[in-house]
């Protein structure tokens, strides 16, 4: 088979905007996105937010520097500041680009784009389309990507990653249709998988397919990966099933209410209240929770939303897909009542390490999006930066990557590789396997919700780790059911259960070794920011065996000297 130029894997915004911006740069080049769900089902149409760009078209006084200070604050200083200097300066462009191919965004009376306040901004950056950004950006794209000759191979699942220890060699996938494992040569792949923050199972607001698949074929691979331990919890995830009500809610004017009917930010932000950074207002419900001032039910303790106050126009026009969320999955109407919500697993600041250009130490392999640590969000993402994040290193990985492809020869990918995984997949049936998919999911869930949560301390991580080994081994023994060729979801679950296990690993171990508190980790055991001794990113290998070690990499500064931060 002829190689391909370039294989993305994942067609979510990074992805397309990858496909995208490789066409024009060289339209020669063969190009496939592959996808294990179909393009416009990927979690980037769940974002509902918005995008940040300094357009200044609300605030008349907003820069690009108070965009990047904002994300390096933000970060807790944990951002590399050339990265995050390329990512606001980019911003403008990209949600112009954005414009002109076609993406509807909401509008401010003189025809600009809107833009509303998101937290940790000093300024109102965030650029919407209603509650509806990511959905409204990624169809953009998929039309784009369809009009230029990209091609998609929907429903492929990446079973693995190849190089020659130098430079990239391509995929091995199965075509999930039927069920036929395939060797895809290329002279370069990028990753943009997504996420992993549906590890957390019941209490995350992503989509059953943010299993961190390419984190954890990267690391098999040999790659290193960053930063694992950071794991976002957004403040308000719906309390039953932890699907996401925006920070557009509270952009809006929403207010946080406890059991005393006080708008409880006023301890923990006076100046910024609601619209603090996540970590900090996710910590705040917490306390608040243990302190005894939630609400109790049997779906556990929570927290009141309430937008009862910004009045029904406001909430039908621009936040009508989380009053549809509120009403199908609560069964409350935020117009009449206030929604009940607690944290929700949400994000991974962690992923595949990745400089500038989205390429890893591998020539021709690239990452981007949120499966890649490049990086821009450091210790805590500021709400509105990933769907920033996801189009500029895009946009630069796909024209790196075009650039570089034509001069790359990627060899053959050995028939071991496939055999390796056809092997792999026989084994799952065999009959003396008596593990079950659903119990070890759960059980992975639930330890990393006690054990690898909001609060951390040293015993409880080390309790994390122990049951994550445990859930590990008990793995080797687990049984996939279902025997047919054509869309055994069983298996794909089973595959991704394996990445989560991996992954959870690198999270626990990593949130174990780093005894600060820094952005979304707070250890109760040390809870103060550690400059001199952990100023600095984890990076995670996994050796042959299977095993994680664990080492450290500089964080790259620049003009904005470590501070105190405060909101
Ligand atoms: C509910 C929600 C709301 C959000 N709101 C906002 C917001 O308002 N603003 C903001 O900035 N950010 C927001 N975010 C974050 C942001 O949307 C995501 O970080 C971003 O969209 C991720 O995009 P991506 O391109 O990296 O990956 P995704 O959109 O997650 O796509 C991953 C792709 O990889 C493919 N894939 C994965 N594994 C495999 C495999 N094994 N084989 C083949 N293909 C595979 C999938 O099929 C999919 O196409 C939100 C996130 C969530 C969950």
């Amino acid at each position: 088979m002829q190689p391909y130029d370039i294989i993305i894997v994942g067609a979510g915004g990074g992805g397309m905007y990858a496909a995208m911006e490789a066409l024009q740069t060289n339209p020669k080049l063969k190009i496939a996105v592959v996808s294990k769900v179909y393009p416009t089902r990927s979690h980037t149409s769940a974002a509902q937010g918005g995008v940040n760009a300094a357009l200044a078209n609300r605030h008349k006084d907003d820069t690009i520097d108070l965009h990047i200070f904002d994300t390096i604050k933000g970060s807790d200083y944990l951002a590399d500041q050339d990265a995050a200097t390329i990512l606001c300066e980019m911003a403008p462009y990209v949600v112009r680009e954005l414009e002109n191919l076609g993406a509807p965004f909401s509008r401010l009376e003189d025809g600009t784009i809107a833009q509303r306040p998101f937290g940790g901004a000093q300024k109102y950056r965030c650029c919407y389309c209603a509650d509806r950004t990511g959905h409204t950006i990624l169809t953009t794209l998929f039309e784009q990507c369809l009009r230029q000759g990209v091609h998609f191979l929907s429903e492929y699942y990446l079973l693995s990653l190849e190089h020659d220890g130098q430079k990239a060699q391509g995929v091995v996938v199965m075509n999930m249709q039927t069920g036929k494992i395939e060797a895809l040569p290329a002279r370069s792949v990028i990753l943009a998988t997504g996420g992993y923050a549906k590890m957390y199972w019941q209490k995350s607001s992503n989509a059953a397919g943010s299993t961190g698949d390419g984190i954890a074929a990267a690391l098999r691979a040999g790659l290193a990966v960053e930063d694992m331990e950071f794991v976002q919890f957004h403040p308000t995830g719906l309390r039953k099933s932890g699907l996401l009500i925006s920070e557009g809610a509270r952009g809006e004017g929403g207010y946080l209410v406890n059991n005393k009917g006080e708008r409880f930010m006023k301890t923990y932000a006076p100046e910024k209240m609601e619209l603090g950074p996540r970590d900090l207002v996710s910590r705040s419900i917490e306390i608040e929770i243990n302190e005894g001032r939630g609400f109790d039910s049997d779906a556990g303790q929570y927290m009141h939303l309430d937008l009862r106050h910004l009045g029904a126009d406001l909430i039908l026009e621009r936040l009508p897909q989380i009053r549809m969320l509120a009403i199908d999955f609560e069964g409350v109407d935020p117009i009449k009542e206030p929604i009940p919500i607690r944290p929700t697993a949400h994000y991974s600041m962690g992923g595949i390490d990745a400089n500038n250009d989205g390429a890893t130490a591998i020539q021709g392999i690239y990452a981007v999006g949120e499966c890649s640590c490049i990086s821009v969000h450091g210790a805590n993402r500021l709400g509105g930066n990933s769907l920033l994040d996801i189009l500029v290193f895009g946009k630069l990985a796909g024209r790196h990557a075009a650039q570089l492809a034509p001069s790359l020869n990627p060899g053959a990918i050995s028939t071991s590789a496939v055999e390796k995984s056809l092997k792999e997949i026989e084994g799952y049936s065999h009959h003396d396997r008596t593990e079950r998919y659903g119990e070890l999911r759960d059980e992975l869930g639930k330890t990393l919700g006690a054990n690898a949560g909001i609060y951390r301390t040293k015993k409880k991580l080390e309790k994390g780790v122990e049951d994550i080994m445990a859930i590990k081994e008990r793995f080797k023994n687990v049984r996939v059911n279902d025997s047919s060729a054509v869309f055994n979801t069983n298996l794909f679950q089973v595959l991704e259960l394996k990445n989560m296990i991996a992954l959870a690993e690198t999270v626990a171990r990593g949130a174990l070794a780093r005894e600060e508190s820094r952005g979304s980790h707070s250890r109760e055991d040390f809870p103060v920011r550690d400059d001199e001794k952990w100023h600095k990113h984890s990076i995670f290998h996994m050796n042959e065996k299977g095993d994680i070690t664990l080492s450290t990499k500089p964080v790259t500064m620049g003009k904005y000297p470590l501070q105190a931060r405060t909101y």
